[in-house]
């Protein structure tokens, strides 16, 4: 016999993570990260977490002031934004256990190198990305919370390695990861033409599965939670191999996805996919 569930989207807003952007767009630097708490009757199961220790606490009040026993954590992929909260939420809740996929750890073991840690991360956010801890590794595709199962669907490499989102069918609710986007550039900096059709593939995969709702990595705080955004994250990608053939240079590029993409914030990530695909401008970009 399996209780009825229900969920809730909390977001947390940073700053993007390329800094070096052309002029303009100021308000539109910031990037907003989701986590998932998905709860029944006395449990409940968490999705990613988020990236600064403060951050992080306001998590744990937020799950706590659901009243419910956290069994579970789940993370969807291995970037530190959506998993430097696995320190904290263990001290928190030490009965929950904490999951992820082979791949969601491998990709985590990459962002936790002390190197990368300290040029990327400890960098753009100085003295607030907490301890890295690990994930135990699901050695199956699902899990349970009060007799429903919740499934790992497996993405490969959509804006990382190894990447997944979880399906939900008792709320018909897909919490995507970081392979739906909403309102928001994408990450490509780690993609290639090949990655990028790969993405789309495990988009209509999602899209198969005929959502009622679907969580993105990262939207905008004030959106619902529309199964409208695999098809725009379709057209996003799409967009961007056409944006490809028709720019001249980075500038063009970024300027052409603005025009063609219009309504999303982290304009950041879209100067990174400018200079990934045209290459940088000589000499630099002037910020
Ligand atoms: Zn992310």
């Amino acid at each position: 016999m399996s209780n009825e569930l229900h969920y809730e989207v909390k977001t947390e807003r940073r700053e993007g993570v390329t800094r070096d952007l052309p002029e303009g767009d100021a308000d539109l630097r910031w990037v907003a990260n989701t986590s998932t708490l998905i709860w029944g009757e006395r449990d409940a199961v968490l999705v990613d977490t988020f990236t600064t220790a403060e951050q992080n606490e306001r998590l744990i009040e937020w799950i706590r002031a659901h009243g419910r026993t956290l069994t579970a954590v789940y993370l969807t992929h291995g970037h530190g934004d959506h998993a430097f909260g696995v320190g904290a939420l263990r001290t928190a809740f030490p009965d929950a256990r904490i999951l992820a996929t082979e791949g969601t750890i491998a990709e985590l073991r990459i962002q936790a190198e002390p190197a990368y840690l300290a040029g990327f991360w400890e960098k753009l956010f100085p003295g607030q990305i907490p301890t890295v801890e690990f994930p135990q590794a699901l050695d199956v595709d699902h899990f349970d919370l009060e007799g429903n199962e919740l499934s790992v669907i497996e993405a490969g490499h959509t804006d990382t390695e190894g990447t997944t989102s979880l399906w939900v069918p008792n709320l018909g609710l897909i919490v995507g990861g970081d392979v739906v986007y909403n309102a928001t550039y994408p990450y490509l900096a780690e993609t290639t033409p090949e990655t990028r059709q790969n993405w789309i593939a495990a988009l209509e995969r999602l899209k198969a599965l005929h959502p009622s709702f679907v969580v993105s990595g990262h939207k905008q705080p004030q959106n619902g939670d529309s199964p409208a955004d695999i098809d725009a994250t379709i057209q996003y990608l799409q967009d961007v191999d056409e944006i490809a053939g028709t720019s001249a240079d980075a500038l063009d590029f970024y300027r052409q996805l603005l025009v063609k993409q219009p309504g999303r914030t982290n304009v950041g990530s879209a100067w990174a996919t400018a200079k990934l695909i045209k290459g940088a401008p000589v000499g630099g970009q002037s910020a």
